[in-house]
């Protein structure tokens, strides 16, 4: 199927609350063209310099996304036009951000990630880490910085039991900060989990944002 059926098709196949971002690293700007001609407007990248590039000869009302590992010194390559970034995991990094969000006049959408996964080599705060950086007094004087919710990624593996229970995990610790540091902020209202493999399981665990890259685009290149 080509890059627009697959938009298409899932896109008709998901519940009206979830949103699709769709995960272009990797491929050529040619590719996310194809997908938004087919009406995808929400766009996932996880590599500061490759999205500047393709933000820069892709149309204007493209909604960016930033999903993977993101180093404080690169956030000002991105902050111009950034909508979300999904991996903030430190409080140095909410600082960098928040300061190129005022150089730029602008309010940047962020979710902090969570560590559930068992993989060692996954990044993000632990629930308690989360917690803990939710108390920090600083946060109170971002003033350019939105958190709009979470972000996780479960193990990467077969056993659909362990991937529902890590999603699980995460529901709760959103729920429970939706009830207590975030009560009453109606812009905290994002789960972002789920990917090609697991995003069926996502959504049945509570997430109302998937990322969604190989089963749009067909196999990364690396
Ligand atoms: C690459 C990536 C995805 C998309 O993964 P697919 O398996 O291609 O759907 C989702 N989330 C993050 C954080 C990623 O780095």
């Amino acid at each position: 199927m080509s890059i627009a059926q697959n938009i298409v098709q899932l896109k008709a196949s998901l519940p009206a609350n979830v949103t699709l971002v769709a995960v272009s690293k990797f491929h050529p700007a040619e590719a996310l063209l194809e997908a938004y001609n087919a009406g995808q407007r929400v766009f996932g990248e996880s590599r500061a310099q490759e999205l500047a590039a393709k933000q820069k000869v892709l149309p204007g009302d493209i909604e960016w996304h930033f999903i993977g590992p993101l180093q404080s010194n690169k956030v000002k390559d991105i902050a111009p036009f950034i909508h979300t970034i999904h991996s903030i995991d430190s409080l140095k990094l909410l600082r960098e951000v928040n300061k190129q969000a005022v150089k730029n006049d602008r309010i940047i959408r962020v979710l902090l990630e969570i560590h559930v996964a068992r993989e060692e080599s996954k990044h993000g705060l632990t629930p308690d880490e989360c917690r803990e950086l939710l108390q920090t007094l600083e946060l109170a004087s971002f003033s350019n910085i939105r958190i709009c919710g979470l972000m996780g990624m479960a193990t990467n593996t077969d056993d659909t039991d362990l991937i529902e229970q890590e999603f699980h995990i995460l529901h709760e610790l959103f729920t429970e900060l939706k009830a207590t540091y975030f009560k009453g902020d109606d812009h905290f209202a994002v789960l972002s989990m789920g990917m090609s493999h697991d995003y069926l399981l996502a959504i049945r665990q509570g997430s109302n944002m998937i990322r969604v890259g190989t089963s749009i685009f067909g196999e990364r290149e690396y």
